[in-house]
């Protein structure tokens, strides 16, 4: 059993109780949790290692929904409109996976952990990000994806599905669980979307789908035109939407375990029916801004659960949750900043784990022990500052530990 205690210990349950100079056991899972009082006097023979001035202890970061294939990309694709992002994602395909080489795509998870990382929700078009999500040390939820919406294509696309989701449960462990995602309702065939549900609800996997991601999605799937018409006509020969989006969320009953990113652009009756389907928001904020998409409103979902994720470095610089949540920060500037710091820092750990279904994202007794530590540079005077003071400057850890192990000082 270990024993570390700090200045601060965020707990990240659903009241956000925050221990000062707090203290924790633990080995694969945590034992218990006080304060550095309680400790000595409970357990007075163990040496509590204090992780020094200023110190932090908190959950690990859930990164709910990451794209690893794309990892090569830095400067090659086209920024500021969606659609026009989509059609330089088409182009630069073949030469952006052919790049995103296992080295590079450890390095990436490897910096992960660094930055506090703990846990992704990995959403895989190919399976060739595999390998490096098997032997990481991260937790991977690994989301086998079905994409196409061609009707002639339909059953050479599934089988194909099936043979990569057959090889992601052969590999399945505690720390590589499969999942399935459906890419998005412009892109994705009703009848592949019933399919891979089916197989979802049988083996009880968690589900996750992009939806209502920029103003051209919206048009499309509601009145077949905008932006997209002349990417479907062109690309695809398809002249009108497969879809609604209501009818599309419709689909998504009796899933346990299940997100929908972006919903940005989200009408109050599909957040009702997010809702309903007891879905779980998953904010990224950075590929939101710079594929010009417009900013969730925070208000606007009320209690529907939020997660948040980095969305792949196709549409993003970096994937450190600290610097993620630092632009979320700042961008919803209709919310009181103290109150937005604590949202956001939950959405990171626990509403990450409520999504993806682990026992994960909260420091409590018998919940996973995936826990990081950090220093601020001064001292905090109220814990109502907390949560800023974590996500202004904070972007590395000192200690990040995965089912007990710290990744970073072995
Ligand atoms: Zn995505």
């Amino acid at each position: 059993m270990k024993f570390i205690s700090a200045n601060w210990l965020l707990t990240c349950d659903d009241n956000f109780e925050i221990i000062e100079n707090g203290a924790i056991a633990f080995d694969e899972k945590i034992i218990d949790i006080g304060t550095i009082d309680e400790f000595q006097i409970k357990y007075p023979k163990d040496n509590i290692e204090y992780l020094g001035e200023n110190s932090v202890i908190m959950p690990g970061l859930i990164n709910t929904h990451v794209h690893l294939e794309f990892s090569a990309n830095k400067t090659t694709l086209q920024y500021g409109n969606f659609v026009k992002w989509l059609f330089s994602v088409m182009e630069h395909r073949e030469e952006l996976i052919e790049k995103a080489t296992k080295e590079l795509i450890d390095k990436e998870l490897s910096n992960m952990i660094s930055n506090g990382t703990t846990t992704i929700g990995a959403i895989s078009s190919y399976g060739f990000d595999m390998d490096s999500c098997i032997q990481t040390p991260l937790n991977v939820v690994y989301f086998t994806e079905i994409l196409g919406s061609k009707a002639d294509m339909i059953d050479t696309l599934f089988v194909d599905f099936q043979a990569k989701l057959k090889s992601a449960i052969t590999h399945k462990s505690e720390n590589f669980i499969p999942a399935i995602a459906v890419h998005s309702p412009y892109s994705t065939h009703p009848f592949l979307i019933r399919e891979v549900l089916n197989i979802a609800k049988e083996n009880k996997m968690a589900v996750s789908a992009h939806f209502q991601e920029s103003k051209a999605e919206n048009d499309w799937l509601n009145h077949s035109n905008g932006e997209f018409e002349s990417f479907f006509k062109d690309m695809l020969d398809q002249h009108k939407s497969l879809t609604k989006p209501s009818d599309f969320l419709e689909q998504f009953k009796n899933i346990e375990h299940l997100s929908f990113t972006h919903c940005v652009e989200a009408n109050e009756k599909e957040l009702e029916q997010i809702k309903k389907l007891g879905a779980t928001i998953t904010h990224c904020p950075n590929s939101n801004r710079l594929l010009n998409n417009s900013i969730l409103n925070i208000s606007y979902l009320k209690d529907i659960p939020l997660a948040m994720g980095t969305d792949g470095l196709s549409s993003n610089n970096t994937l450190n949750m600290f610097e993620e949540i630092r632009n979320a920060f700042f961008m919803h500037t209709n919310l009181d900043s103290a109150a937005l710091a604590d949202k956001l820092i939950q959405a990171s750990t626990n509403g990450g784990a409520k999504a993806l279904g682990l026992n994960k994202g909260i420091l409590k007794k018998d919940f996973d022990a995936d826990i990081i530590a950090f220093q601020l540079p001064d001292r905090c005077n109220n814990p109502k500052n907390l949560s800023s003071s974590i996500i202004l400057h904070t972007s590395k850890t000192t200690h990040t530990y995965i089912k007990g192990n710290d990744e970073l000082n072995k």
